[in-house]
């Protein structure tokens, strides 16, 4: 079942730059898709337009099945992760985990309940009053992909999310998101310029090439993980 649908997407940045052209893509509720590319080839710019956070300039972007707000935008159901953590430095790890969840009407106990939940799932349950300088690269990116399901969103969408970090820390995170995506079945768009990691990760790799920007092929792998 289609979850998101790219339709001929194409992107020309205000400078002239062609960033994306003609970008068609569907992809399926439960897969772990990958971008994957050179830098430059528009991983970041066609995740944005899927996330709503960049227009098209021309083309459209479907979401099938989702609920929509009065605006015609998917309602509080994808998750971002961004390459940098992001995380407000002067507030503590529940806190930034808890933020977008300020405007869901929650009760307090279920706001909190849904906050340690996200920071379990990440295993940080124990740093929820640390702050931010107190935690190592990898626990700063997992307080973020915590800050990203706190909503329950039924698609994650991660710019790179691991390329800052070291190789062991980077290794532990892949196996990690690997494990949640496995129990709890989200749909994952993941953007990366590491062939290994695309292959160790994804369900399917959408192979793009630069100037312009565009889909040059798919692969399907066939994952030695145990998946569902
Ligand atoms: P990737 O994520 O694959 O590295 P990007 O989507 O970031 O690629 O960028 C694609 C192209 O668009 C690059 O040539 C980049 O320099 C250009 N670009 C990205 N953002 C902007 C912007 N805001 N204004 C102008 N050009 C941009
Ligand atoms: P990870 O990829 O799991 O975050 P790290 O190398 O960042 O790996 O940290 C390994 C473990 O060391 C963490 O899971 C945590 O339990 C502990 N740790 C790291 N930094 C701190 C810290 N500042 N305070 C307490 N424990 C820490």
């Amino acid at each position: 079942r289609p979850i998101v649908r790219l339709d001929h997407i194409s992107k020309t940045f205000s400078n002239g730059t062609i960033a994306l052209k003609d970008m068609s893509l569907t992809i399926g509720e439960g897969e772990f898709v990958s971008l994957l590319g050179p830098s430059g080839c528009g991983k970041s710019t066609a995740l944005r337009i899927i996330a709503g956070l960049g227009e098209a300039t021309t083309g459209r972007v479907e979401w099938p099945t989702m609920s929509h707000d009065a605006a015609g935008k998917p309602e509080r159901e994808i998750g971002f992760v961004f390459q940098e953590p992001t995380l407000m430095p002067w507030a503590t790890v529940f806190k930034n985990v808890w933020l977008p969840l300020r405007l869901h009407g929650l009760s307090k106990t279920a706001a909190r309940e849904r906050v340690m939940a996200a920071l379990e799932m990440v295993g940080l349950e124990k740093f929820a009053d640390s702050y931010p300088r107190e935690l190592s690269g990898g626990m700063k990116m997992r307080v973020s992909i915590a800050r990203a399901l706190v909503t329950r969103p039924r698609v994650l969408l991660m710019d790179e999310p691991f390329a800052a970090l070291d190789e062991i820390t980077r290794q532990k995170l892949n196996d990690d998101l690997l494990r949640l995506w496995e129990q709890f079945g989200w749909t994952i768009v993941f953007v990366t310029h590491s062939v290994f990691e695309s292959v160790y990760l994804s369900s399917r790799i959408v192979i793009m090439a630069a100037r312009p920007g565009r889909v040059i092929d798919e692969l399907s792998v066939d994952a030695p993980h145990p998946r569902g």
